[in-house]
């Protein structure tokens, strides 16, 4: 906490790391849950901790919208090489900066579903992906199925978040 300077920095901190304290109560989080049938299955952390940063974010105005320029900043950087959404190998990185950036791509992809439908239907797509293995994650065609599935029209859904993140 020593490293928290201001009030602001405090708020968002507290908020972001609510989200993880919520987060496993509202889903059947599979990394508390350690039985045989979901060892290996690791959730995606771009899910988890693009929730939470997507999260923090409401503490102050504007805030989404500067960690998406981020994202656009540094994609040429630190863009993910083979896929939509970082992998969890490398995802906290010891460039903090491509680790900024992992959580930045994260709450960006939760910021679209809210700037394309409500919080609502963010906050469950986040129920809906974070119920899942990481590498299902990472394909496409299981996210649009997860996207529809909370009733956001996958195409108006990549067109918002290209326009953040791109
Ligand atoms: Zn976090």
């Amino acid at each position: 906490m020593s490293t928290i300077a201001t009030m602001q920095r405090a708020e968002t901190v507290i908020a972001h790391e609510m989200a993880h304290a919520i987060g496993p109560h509202i889903v059947g989080s599979l990394q508390t849950d350690p039985t045989p049938e979901t060892v290996g299955m690791d959730q995606p952390s771009w899910v988890v901790e693009g929730f939470a940063r997507w999260i923090d974010h409401m503490t102050r105005p504007g805030s989404a919208d500067q960690g998406a320029a981020y994202v656009r900043r540094n994609r040429a950087r630190y863009r993910p090489t083979d896929g939509i959404v970082p992998k969890n190998t490398g995802f906290y990185s010891d460039d903090p900066a491509r680790t900024s950036f992992n959580y930045e791509i994260g709450a960006a992809f939760f910021y679209a579903a809210e700037k394309t439908s409500n919080r609502q239907k963010a906050t469950d797509l986040y129920i809906a992906l974070s119920g899942i293995p990481e590498l299902t994650s990472l394909d496409r065609m299981f996210l649009d199925g997860n996207i529809r599935g909370v009733g956001i029209e996958p195409d108006r859904f990549w067109t918002t978040y290209k326009k953040l993140v791109t």
